[in-house]
């Protein structure tokens, strides 16, 4: 395997205390020696070790590539006309998930495949690699399993969300979709996802049916993650911390309560901002999690729906501006907080043993993501080891 040494790095995040002080760890004037698909050193720049080839990062910062948790890339179709009709005065439901629903059934699995790897591009040449992505617009045992075989063939972190909303075709009798959701359609699914994920909310799935959904993916194996307490205070967020979920996922309304449980359980709050933005909705409020104590994940809910961006950085800005964040933390929370999310050690970090996942910026340090929203400052980008930007 070649190696490869990043030297005269400006700043480095490397979000490993031990490194540099503080959560992210800094190194100034520093240098990063890649080995295959590992990091196998870092340090000063002047004490880099020889290798076989050298990058020279023109005093630029570099940080962990981003790990987003949260999106949803198996779909079909478009929703401009109801985002320009919400940003007309119409309010966001979870209703409108049923015309991606219609548009992802009708589509080949050569088109959704396509589509997917389009937005896997799009977001890697801003920063993220590693990407979660979820089932959802199927809604059928076989539209379920085939968008989940899809999503596998791209990213490990696949996510079983056959209870996105209840499917049209069950609109009178919720209770048999539910049946479907934990029966045929999780033997179809489990095979293909590490994750199960339901959508906990009014017009969507309450907490009774959630509880039996998670629970019985947990019985298969599959890890829970929970979309909880989005659009109005809700069940969601305390029976994720009650169920051991990996994540809980938008917790916009949330109670003393709601905040002390994520505090003290094992579930990272993973904030979605980029669904307030698009929905003209109140913003989380990352700073009480926070000063509360709870682990914080920053994520794009990128959806063709709710929030239509797979933008890492455009999020970093919006939760330093509106949700009471410093550039420290956010920046935190979209790599080392993102992996938190989904479990992983060996992401979200640049330290030796870590995957060579780096992003190299345009910019002397990583505060400039929040300091110049929307600038595509992303200069380069390894995963696994390869420059892939
Ligand atoms: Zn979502």
């Amino acid at each position: 395997m070649a190696t490869t040494v990043i030297t005269n790095i400006s700043s480095l995040v490397t979000n490993d205390p031990s490194l540099g002080a503080g959560p992210l760890g800094p190194v100034q004037d520093a240098a990063v020696v890649i080995d295959g698909d590992r990091v196998a050193w870092v340090g000063a720049s002047s004490k880099a070790p020889a290798t076989d080839n050298r990058v020279d990062a023109g005093g630029r910062a570099v940080l962990p590539g981003f790990v987003d948790s949260h999106s949803h890339l198996v779909f079909a179709g478009d929703r401009t006309a109801e985002f320009n009709a919400r940003m007309s005065g119409q309010s966001y439901s979870a209703g409108g998930i049923r015309t991606t629903v219609a548009a992802t059934r009708a589509a080949s699995d050569e088109e959704l495949e396509a589509n997917l790897v389009r937005h896997l591009r799009e977001a890697l040449r801003q920063g993220t690699t590693t990407l979660e992505t979820k089932s959802g617009y199927g809604l059928t045992v076989e539209d379920e399993a085939r968008a989940l075989r899809i999503a596998a063939a791209h990213t490990d972190e696949v996510t079983y969300l056959g209870a996105h909303i209840v499917s049209p075709d069950y609109a009178d009798d919720p209770a048999a979709y539910v049946d479907l959701v934990t029966g045929p359609m999780l033997d179809a699914c489990a095979p293909h996802a590490r994750w199960v994920d339901v959508f906990c909310e009014k017009g969507a799935f309450d907490g009774d049916q959630a509880r039996t959904i998670l629970t019985a993916g947990a019985a298969r194996g599959l890890i829970p993650r929970v979309h909880a307490n989005q659009l109005s205070y809700g069940p969601g967020v305390q029976l994720a911390v009650e169920l051991d979920a990996a994540s809980a996922d938008h917790c916009t309304h949330l109670t003393e309560a709601d905040v002390d449980a994520l505090a003290n359980g094992n579930t990272v709050a993973t904030l979605l901002p980029g669904a307030e933005f698009s929905t003209r909705a109140p913003w989380p409020d990352a700073r009480r999690l926070l000063d509360a104590g709870a682990t914080v994940a920053l994520s794009t809910d990128c959806n063709p729906g709710s929030s239509y961006t797979s933008s890492v950085p455009f999020c970093i800005a919006l939760a330093v501006r509106d949700m009471g964040m410093t550039p420290d933390e956010a920046v935190w929370s979209a790599t080392a907080g993102g992996a938190a999310a989904l479990r992983r050690t060996d992401i979200g970090r640049i330290a030796p043993g870590t995957r060579a996942d780096l992003t190299l910026l345009e910019a002397p340090s990583h505060v400039h993501l929040a300091y110049r929203p929307g600038v595509p400052l992303v200069s380069a980008v390894w995963r696994s080891g390869v420059r892939e930007v």
